[in-house]
This record gives C-alpha cells, structure tokens and sequence, in this order.
C-alpha cells in the first residue's frame, strides 16, 4: 500500500512538473511558430518592396528609352545636366560641336572686348598685321590688297610674267577669244603679266595683261614706276573677260567699263590689217578718259558715251593723259609712240611699240 501510495504519491508530485514543462514547450513551440510566422511574413513584404522597386527601375528604364529617342527634343535639358546619359553618340557629338562653337566664340568674344576697352594695357599692341606676301601668283586679278602686304624694298618680285603653254590653264582662258591659232603671232611669243597697281580708290589691286615678250621687261619697268608714283589705273582685266563673241564689240565692252588691256587678236580699227594689239605690242590705258577719236569729217567723233567729258583734253580731269603725264613720259622713254600724237584718228589710251 505504501508503496502504491508511494508510486500514487510520486506520481501525484512528478505529473504537474512534466505538464508545466510539456506546457512550456508548447508555448515555446507556438512562439516559434508565430515568429517564424512574422519572419516570413516580413520577408513577404520585403519580397514585395523588392518587386516594386524593380518595377519602378524598369519604367525609370523605360523613359529613358523614349528620352533617347527624341534626342533632339532633349537638346536643351542637356544644358543642366538633366538626362545627359540620354544622350546616343550622335547626340554627344552635336555636344561636342556645339563645346567647339562655344570655344569659337568664346574666342571672338576675347577680342572683341579687347577692341572694347581702348584704355586696357592689351591695347598698346599693334594690331596683327597681314603677312608680307612674297608673290602675287596666288592671288586673282582685282584682288585688292593693303600697303603693308607689299615689300617695298622689293617690288621687282610682285612684277610676274608666265609663258603660255598650249593646254594650260590660261591657255584655256583665253584660246578661241583673245587668242587663235594663227600663221603670224605664235603662243610662244606672249607672255601672261601679273602685276600690283592702284585703282581709282587709291587702293592696290592685282592687274594682268598678255603682252609680247618683246616689250616684257619695258611694261615691267614702266608699270613698276607707275605703282611707285601711285599712278591710278582703274582696272587691268585680261580682254576675255569681256568677251562677247567677237574681238571688237568684247574691244568696246572692256573700254566700256575703262578697263586697261593689251593683247586681243585683231584688226586695227576699221580694219585692214593686225592691230599692234594682235602682237601684244599695244597697251590701251584708262580708255574712259582717254578715248579714240576720230577727225575724218573735221569735227571730233567718238564711239563711248562715257568719254564726252573727256575730247577736250586740256580740262585738267584726273586721269586724262597729256605730255605732262607720268604714262606718256615713261613709255615715250622706252620707245613707245603714243596715239595722241597721231593726227588723225587721235587714239589717247593708245601706246604700242613696234621692234619688228
Ligand atoms: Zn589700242
């Protein structure tokens, strides 16, 4: 009995112990479950923020797509950095472009404001000057260029003259116009003159003549001399830049516009037979002020309108030439006659030099 009561006894004593703990397990065990329970429901909306989060990544993704496809539009916002990865190499190189343009003016606009600021120290500097040109073979006829491009001391090299080959550029210019095969005035005897002289602006500006290689070196001296005293000459075109499809209407529309020329293939006047011209061995100066004029009838007989002010020839006008002109006097000194010394017709643009 003691014992059953013993074994009644101990077991009455150990039951509650185990229950507690059997309960304390189970509280455990719910507790447990309940956190891992929160953990994966944690994880859950941590999962869901993560899918958000790339959703948001691939519209952000998605706009720039269509940013970068209206790239152009997108232009100006790349001005404050806004979208500048938008930018396709295309893009980018506009960027650069316009980087270049900016450093461009940038540039220009340093200068400007040096000009600006007359009492800055900057302008105590000369203005760059334009560099000494050492020959005129670059530069087109009429180009006008300043003084300080022309070495003074050595004139001589702006005085150029060229053979003409058949084919050559020049040739070219003038075959078929000014020039044709012909049995009496072959190529190889004209020379193409680039020479330096001032217009009626008082400006340099680049002439060109074709003359004979007979008179070469006296037209070089002569003109050199001319340029020297600023003797003006309004323009020195070859002939066939007037051209109009024959030799003596393109003659009257190169003294039209009072342009001074030498050779053209052609007949004197009234014809007969090859004007000193057709050799290059006559040169027409300042036509407009110095005309042809013919006495046949006793009265004065002119062709050019724009030379009425100029029959009379003692009125004093510039540019008229007299024996007391420059032109008269060095030409006359290197063995050309001059048309206003002839009696009738009297031709004032006209000198020439016959060495046949
Ligand atoms: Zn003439």
């Amino acid at each position: 009995m003691d014992k059953i009561k013993k074994r009644n006894s101990r077991k009455k004593q150990s039951f509650p112990a185990s229950a507690l703990v059997s309960l304390l397990c189970l509280a455990l065990a719910v507790g447990l479950v309940a956190a891992l329970a929160a953990l994966l429901d944690k994880q859950k909306t941590v999962d869901e923020l993560i899918r958000q989060n790339y959703q948001l990544m691939e519209e952000l993704e998605k706009e720039r797509e269509e940013e970068s496809l209206f790239g152009k539009e997108m232009d100006g916002s790349l001005e404050d950095g806004e979208g500048a990865q938008a930018g396709e190499p295309e893009g980018s190189q506009t960027q650069d472009m316009d980087e270049e343009r900016a450093e461009g003016e940038e540039g220009l606009t340093d200068e400007a404001s040096k000009e600006e600021t007359p009492k800055e120290e900057t302008t105590k500097e000369e203005p760059t000057a334009p560099p000494v040109l050492e020959s005129l073979s670059g530069l087109a006829p009429g180009t006008v260029i300043r003084e300080e491009q022309l070495d003074f001391s050595n004139l001589e090299k702006y005085f150029m003259s060229w053979e003409i080959e058949a084919g050559d550029n020049l040739y070219q210019r003038i075959n078929g116009k000014s020039y044709r095969d012909n049995p009496y005035v072959p190529l190889s005897t004209l020379r193409y003159v680039k020479l330096p002289h001032y217009n009626f602006n008082g400006e340099i500006q680049v002439g060109e003549l074709v003359v004979n290689q007979d008179i070469l070196e006296d037209v070089k001296d002569i003109f050199m001399e001319l340029f020297q005293a600023k003797y003006q000459i309004q323009s020195m075109y070859l002939i066939d830049n007037y051209w109009t499809g024959d030799p003596d209407t393109t003659d009257t529309a190169s003294i039209d516009v009072n342009n001074t020329s030498a050779f053209c293939y052609r007949e004197i006047t009234g014809g007969g037979r090859l004007s000193n011209h057709a050799y290059g061995r006559a040169i027409d100066l300042n036509p407009q002020q110095n005309p042809y004029v013919s006495y046949s009838t006793g009265q004065p007989k002119w062709f050019h309108s724009n030379a009425d002010a100029y029959i009379a020839r003692d009125t004093g006008l510039p540019h008229v030439i007299t024996h007391e002109d420059l032109a008269y006097k060095l030409f006359k000194e290197h063995g050309f006659s001059w048309g206003g010394d002839w009696n009738n017709p009297k031709d004032y643009q006209h000198f020439d030099k016959n060495n046949r």
